[in-house]
């Protein structure tokens, strides 16, 4: 993890394309984690913060799109930008509802990508930044409740279902 740096996961299971697409990003400093198969990029969003994800949709194993759903059950700030090679409307729509921020299809331009992994980080901040707000708020009405005891266990409950 480095925290001036944009955490990105990348999982697409063609090796070469995985490759140098890693490598320009890295070079337009993302901190780039790079795997092939959709369970490798669950596992890895478990161990360490990611802030956004590139997934193929056509891939060995669990497809992006079960990809992408696990991804987003278990990290709701984390955001999604499918790339695929066989894009359609049908699929596009699918992955949106399952909560996407955007669909490219490949070739994709370097430029086209990085606005769209821009503007999803964007987003995770402004949804996080909401959520802590909303925290801030409850908290202060919290302060001037009652026992120890119904603090505690109001202060758990915020607590609750972060990340
Ligand atoms: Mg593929």
């Amino acid at each position: 993890m480095k925290k001036d740096k944009i955490n990105l996961l990348i999982v697409d299971d063609e090796e070469q394309f995985l490759e140098s697409i890693s490598k320009s990003l890295e070079l337009r400093d993302f901190h780039v984690i790079a795997v092939n198969r959709g369970d490798k990029a669950v596992e890895v969003a478990k161990r360490q913060p990611i802030d956004v994800a590139i997934v193929d949709l056509k891939m060995p194993g669990i497809s992006g799109e079960e990809t992408l759903r696990q991804l987003k059950k278990e990290h709701r700030f984390l955001e999604v930008v499918i790339l695929t090679g066989h894009g359609a409307v049908q699929s596009a729509v699918d992955c949106t509802k399952i909560g996407a921020f955007s669909y490219l299809q490949k070739p994709c331009e370097l430029a086209t990508l990085i606005e769209a992994l821009l503007a999803a980080y964007k987003q995770k901040v402004m949804n996080h930044r909401q959520i802590e707000e909303k925290k801030m708020e409850k908290l202060l009405q919290i302060s001037t409740s009652s026992s120890p005891r119904d603090i505690l266990r109001r202060l758990r409950e915020l607590d609750e279902g972060e990340d």
